[in-house]
């Protein structure tokens, strides 16, 4: 893979990958102005950071596809390029937060990094429909962010996403996914990491999960944990406890992408409509010595034209109520066209 890193205008950071090619002709950058700021309040009774970015209010919103922010010539100033990261433009965690008011609970200013990872400069698309040798592309462009980010002093855990469709709040339609990096350890990580200290949980039920399978590659699986949460929820991990994908080698690399592929594409078949959803990834937070990498994916529709909400028990108390038995979810995910 070939790396190339700029700065733009404004100071943010962009990177350019390509196994092979190099990137278009170089365009004007138009964007100008100030780094958004943003910091970091207490919750006392959660016990947790929430991240304030008042400047996300103003966040391009459904732009016309003539000025999308993310095809060449916008956020990237390259006539064409295979995979883009961008510093967020509106960053919940960037390099220059600014300062943190005062309020009465303790504040800081958010270190930390908001990036943009542009899979195509096609703008239609998405990861079930990108080429093998793109998503392939892209599992290296995980793993080279990863190792980028975890180099930075003030950066304990590192988290790329993808939100996907309208449904689940996408503002920008182009496909892209995100990484945040930030300066503390999320609960759920921290909880996760203390299991796998103690336990080697999915390797435990590994041999069990057959009824779960959706799809599988040399070293990988595809299932619906046998305690999902959300509706036909799927997970995918190596069968060897990697603290992330940085350490995948290349045929692992190859396998955990086209995995990710069959399953992007199982999950559109569910409906036959594309499925909007929430992808995660939980890797090691930093310095951790054990914990076994997976991806987690949590669809937002249970039915082709009914949506899970989040509601009562799930928001108040965090207490999840699922309507689809993941034994089930994984049937119908099975059946679901390639
Ligand atoms: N964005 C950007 N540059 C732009 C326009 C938007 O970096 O010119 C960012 C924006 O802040 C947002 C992301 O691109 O965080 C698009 O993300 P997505 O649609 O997945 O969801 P959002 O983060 O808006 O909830
Ligand atoms: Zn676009
Ligand atoms: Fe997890």
């Amino acid at each position: 893979m070939r790396e190339w890193a700029f700065s733009k205008a404004d100071g943010r950071k962009l990177y350019l990958y390509s196994w092979d090619k190099e990137p278009g002709p170089l365009l004007e950058d138009s964007y100008r102005g100030q780094p958004a700021q943003a910091h970091l309040r207490w919750h006392p009774l959660q016990q947790e950071w929430v991240i304030y970015a008042p400047q996300r209010q103003g966040r391009t919103y459904h732009p016309p596809r003539q000025s999308c922010p993310f095809c060449p010539g916008g956020e990237v100033p390259f006539g064409d390029f295979e995979i883009a990261v961008v510093e967020n433009r509106y960053p919940a965690l960037s390099s220059r937060p600014g300062l943190a008011p005062q309020p009465p609970v303790p504040s800081a200013p958010a270190y930390g990094r908001s990036e943009v990872v542009i899979y195509t400069a096609n703008h239609n698309g998405s990861l079930a429909r990108l080429s093998q040798e793109r998503r392939r592309l892209l599992v290296r462009v995980w793993a080279a962010r990863y190792r980028a980010l975890y180099e930075l002093p003030e950066v304990r855990y590192v988290f790329p996403f993808e939100n996907r469709g309208e449904e689940v709040g996408v503002t920008l339609f182009h496909p892209h996914g995100q990484i945040y990096a930030y300066p503390f350890v999320p609960a759920s990580i921290a909880t996760e990491a203390a299991v796998f200290a103690k336990q080697a949980v999915l390797q435990d039920l590994w041999p069990r999960l057959d009824p779960y399978h959706v799809a599988q590659r040399p070293g990988f699986l595809a299932f619906t944990p046998p305690f999902a949460r959300f509706p036909y929820e799927v997970w995918i991990a190596p069968e060897q406890p990697h603290l992330g994908p940085w350490s995948f080698s290349e045929a692992e690399s190859d396998a955990f992408a086209d995995l990710l592929g069959e399953v992007a594409l199982r999950l559109d078949g569910l409906f036959s409509r594309e499925m909007p959803y929430v992808m995660a990834f939980h890797a090691a937070p930093k310095d951790a010595e054990s914990f076994h990498f997976h991806v987690e994916i949590y669809p937002k529709l249970r039915s082709r034209d009914k949506q899970k909400h989040l509601a009562g028990t799930e928001v108040g108390v965090g207490i999840f109520t699922a309507a689809v038995l993941p034994e089930e979810a994984a049937r119908l995910l099975r059946e679901a066209g390639r």
